[in-house]
């Protein structure tokens, strides 16, 4: 089996830059989300996020620009799945329209199409048994191409069959990522487990008061080098995206030190969803992070 031709479900932050990514390497595309406008204003937001973050696509800028111009956006689900080998669903995470989305895939993709969904959390095995072909469910977690995280978790479920786990690495490669194949089912995959695990006490210290959010990003950024600490990724994820993942892990476990901290929520509640609305953690353009002085400490 080989993927040659992709459709993308959900056209909002990482919908639309899977969209892309994949036109930029030469597949057709086509997406479809409920809203027929988003894919347009996701790509405007995800320039913002590039500058913001002075960080750029795995290809010359030029080209990512004109990949936008090759994504199709279909009028239609069953428009934007004809004919293609993988279809990618990256709707919100909420498990029920998850499945919802995959039993509407199932209906109209070919017999032989793989289905992926790029969620942060949920496993496959939760929703491959909404389609009539769980030997070809997936998870593939993008992190965010368009903004050079080149990470890409992938998955089976309960009867994933071995063979298609092939043509899914070879597909994620010639898109210039990284694949990553987990084994034995864990939640949160390979490295977006690892990431969650710092995310989530980062969330507990900063929402019990114990220290600023400035000294957590401060040392993360000291410690690895890295141009960015968890409170200002947790910004270009987009805080209601964070708090959706948090909550799938807490209805998993039941365990009170899985649910996300009370100022989370407050800060959704305000609309402070991170670079996507001017402010999350901190405020966009000109974030205290990206300043000079920032790593002295100075505020
Ligand atoms: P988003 O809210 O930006 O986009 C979701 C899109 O899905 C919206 O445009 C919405 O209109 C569309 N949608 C909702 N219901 C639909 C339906 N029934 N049919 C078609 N479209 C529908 O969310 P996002 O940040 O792109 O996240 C999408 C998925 O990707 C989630 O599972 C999330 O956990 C995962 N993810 C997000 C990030 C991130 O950094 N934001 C990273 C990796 C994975």
């Amino acid at each position: 089996m080989e993927i040659k031709k992709i459709a993308v479900i959900g056209l909002g932050t990482l919908g639309a830059q899977i969209a892309v990514q994949a036109a930029a390497y030469g597949y057709p595309v086509r997406g479809y989300d409920r809203d027929p406008e988003i894919f347009r204003k996701t790509v405007e937001k995800v320039k913002g996020m590039m500058a913001a973050l002075r960080k750029g696509p795995t290809v010359p800028r030029e080209e990512w620009e004109k990949a936008v111009e090759k994504v199709t956006v279909a009028e239609s689900l069953a428009e934007a799945v004809k004919g293609v080998d993988l279809v990618i669903e990256a709707v919100p995470e909420v498990l029920e329209l998850k499945r919802k989305v995959f039993a509407e895939i199932d209906a109209s993709a070919p017999r032989e199409a793989l289905i992926a969904t790029n969620s942060s959390s949920i496993p496959v095995s939760r929703i491959e048994d909404a389609t009539r072909r769980p030997e070809k469910c997936f998870n593939i977690h993008f992190y965010q191409p368009a903004v050079n995280f080149i990470l890409c978790d992938i998955m089976g479920g309960t009867k994933t069959r071995p063979e298609f786990f092939d043509p899914v690495r070879k597909f994620i490669r010639s898109l210039d990522l990284i694949p990553l194949t987990v084994r034995k089912e864990i939640l949160g995959f390979c490295f977006n487990s690892i990431w969650r695990a710092v995310k989530k006490q980062a969330l507990y210290m900063w929402g019990n008061g114990f220290v600023d959010l400035k000294d957590i990003d401060r040392a993360w950024m000291s410690f690895t080098g890295m141009p960015q600490g968890p409170f200002a990724m947790m910004d270009m994820v987009g805080l209601d995206v964070v708090y959706d993942i948090e909550m799938s892990y807490y209805n998993d476990s039941k365990d009170p030190k899985d649910m996300p901290p009370a100022a989370l929520r407050e800060k959704i509640d305000r609309k402070e969803l991170g670079i996507k609305t001017g402010k999350g953690f901190y405020t966009y353009p000109g974030p205290e992070w990206a300043k000079p002085n920032f790593l002295k400490g100075e505020d």
